[in-house]
């Protein structure tokens, strides 16, 4: 079963996240274990003192590299930051760091056990990044206040991949950049509401036609939304063949929810 651990000083957060839902049923089936510490237990001071002013003076705190070292040590045990097989993965929090995919999410599913490490104030002492860490993971070009929400992203969307969270196993085949492109468009009943109705192709039975049609939509998607995608998602001749019609504007079908 994988492990997740998370390093914060703010465990409260997690309460709704870690028990609702999707990750809620998959910790109470056993399909993961995940545990929130607050690393202010490992401070080691008076005053339970986790930051610091930065050396060379400016303004707002630093994350010192004691309590840090500390509460991942107790966790792992080591303090190398080798990425070995069977060695923990020890993530930080960190808009600088490797902007996070679906593909690092489902690299993460492979691991054994997941140690997160949620930042706070200005950042954390540069030790830390350099010999405690394997992976430094970004969730997006802003910056948020803590790691917390991060490290919420990162669980919620490797837990989901786990075998057997998700009811229907395909459900997250089909998600969007899993193949490397945005996912075609859904509908439900009612047919017709307000006027507007369901593409007859998908209430044709027909079914290799609507995988052909789902297919097309994905790729009209993703061309007009993520061209960037379309560089490295693998595509076939027929593939290639849809795109250039839409992109010479001859597909004839206009995308049904846009
Ligand atoms: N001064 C830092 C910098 O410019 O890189 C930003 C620190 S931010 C206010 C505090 C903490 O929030 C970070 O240490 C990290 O744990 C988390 N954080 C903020 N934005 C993030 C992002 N986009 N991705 C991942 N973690 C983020």
């Amino acid at each position: 079963m994988m492990k997740i651990d998370i390093l914060t000083l703010f465990p409260a957060m997690f309460d709704g996240v870690l028990t609702e839902s999707i990750v809620g049923r998959a910790r109470a089936a056993g399909a993961v274990e995940i545990e929130v510490t607050d690393f202010r237990r490992f401070a080691n001071n008076k005053h339970n003192t986790v930051d610091d002013t930065p050396y060379g003076g400016g303004g707002g705190m630093v994350l010192k590299p004691e309590p840090i070292f500390a509460a991942v040590e107790s966790l792992i045990g080591t303090t190398s930051s080798d990425s070995a097989p069977g060695k923990p993965r020890v993530i930080l929090t960190c808009p600088q760091g490797t902007p996070y995919t679906q593909q690092l999410a489902l690299e993460l599913t492979k691991e054994e056990h997941l140690v997160i490490i949620c930042g706070h104030y200005e950042g954390y002492d540069e030790r830390i990044r350099e010999y405690l860490i394997t992976d430094e993971i970004s969730i997006g070009d802003y910056v948020l206040t803590g790691g917390e929400i991060p490290a919420m992203a990162i669980v919620d969307s490797v837990v989901r991949l786990l075998p057997g969270v998700l009811g229907n196993d395909t459900s997250a085949e089909l998600d969007s950049f899993r193949n490397g492109l945005l996912e075609h468009p859904q509908y439900t009943r009612p047919y017709e509401f307000r006027g507007w109705k369901v593409p007859d192709i998908l209430i044709s039975g027909h079914h290799e036609k609507i995988e052909q049609w789902r297919r097309r939509e994905s790729l009209r998607r993703t061309w007009r939304r993520r061209p960037d995608l379309l560089e490295r998602a693998e595509l076939s001749s027929q593939d290639r063949k849809w795109l250039e019609e839409m992109q010479a504007g001859s597909a004839g079908q206009k995308e049904s929810t846009e």
